[in-house]
């Protein structure tokens, strides 16, 4: 049995992760970190800790959807105490994290995946191939979240549209925009716009139009429940515990 440590254990999809094990047949809940006392009961024999060192030391493989923060001490700790296979799916790291993510990878196998849905890595391949076929189509993506969804845009956005910028040779950093307001000229050839809503209780929405003269395409994807990601994750982790050392995608996963 594959022993899964939970990092972020008290959210949305740690509570997810914790359901999902306890019908897993190969794996099980070895031990999860909790900042503060847990508010709901979890399997007998489970290991709860506060110490991020106890906790990498009582699981084959770790699982963490957390925070930013939460993420790079949970990094920082692997890289100087123990190693452990990693997938994150934490969002919203910035450079210094992903950075670390990079430096932690050369210690232990990590996979990171901004979502862990199989149906997005589809899209993701789709829109490669729309993006670099209809290179006049103006690119225009938008995202929808549920109210609580704390980073913007979110982490699969951007990535769909780097992909789409890379399909045309573009640096995505000089062609995103992210809102319109004002008389502000007509739109540029290259732009890419991402657009974030946020309400209710929206697991994850994601389109992907390309507007020519006289037709238009939209790619959509639509999570309609948090147990996708959860699923997923555990799905990558079982691939990811037989892999050496290094950074992975979830597409590396998928396909290998
Ligand atoms: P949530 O707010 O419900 O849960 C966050 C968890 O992290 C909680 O258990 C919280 O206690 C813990 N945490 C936060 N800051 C911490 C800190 N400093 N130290 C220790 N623990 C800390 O969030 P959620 O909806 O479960 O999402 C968690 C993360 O996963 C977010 O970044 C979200 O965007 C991302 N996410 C990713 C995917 C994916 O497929 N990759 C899908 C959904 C959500």
């Amino acid at each position: 049995m594959l022993g899964i440590g939970i990092f972020g254990a008290t959210g949305r999809i740690g509570k997810l992760l914790i359901e999902a094990l306890q019908k897993d047949k190969e794996a099980n809940l070895s031990c999860v970190y909790v900042r503060n006392e847990l508010q709901y009961s979890i399997p007998q024999g489970v290991l709860v800790t506060n110490d991020i060192s106890v906790f990498l030391e009582s699981s084959d493989l770790i699982i963490d959807f957390s925070s930013p923060e939460a993420t790079k001490l949970l990094l920082d700790t692997a890289i100087d105490k123990v190693q452990r296979p990693i997938v994150i799916g934490t969002t919203g790291l910035d450079k210094m994290q992903q950075d670390l993510m990079i430096v932690a990878s050369q210690k232990m196998p990590i996979l990171y995946a901004s979502n862990m849905s199989k149906g997005i890595v589809v899209l993701n391949k789709l829109v490669q191939i729309v993006s670099s076929t209809l290179k006049d189509s103006d690119i225009e993506i938008v995202e929808v979240h549920h109210r609580e969804k704390k980073d913007s845009p979110s982490g699969t956005a951007l990535r769909l549209a780097k992909t789409c910028a890379e399909a045309r040779e573009l640096d995505i950093n000089k062609v995103r925009i992210s809102g319109r307001d004002g008389m502000i000229g007509k739109r540029s050839k290259d732009e890419i716009a991402v657009m974030a809503l946020r309400g209710g209780d929206v697991v994850g929405r994601h389109s992907v139009g390309f507007y020519l003269d006289g037709e238009y395409i939209e790619l959509i994807h639509n999570a309609t429940s948090r147990m996708t990601f959860a699923n997923g994750a555990i799905d990558v982790g079982k691939w990811l515990v037989k892999q050496k050392n290094g950074l992975y995608s979830i597409e590396d996963a998928l396909t290998t």
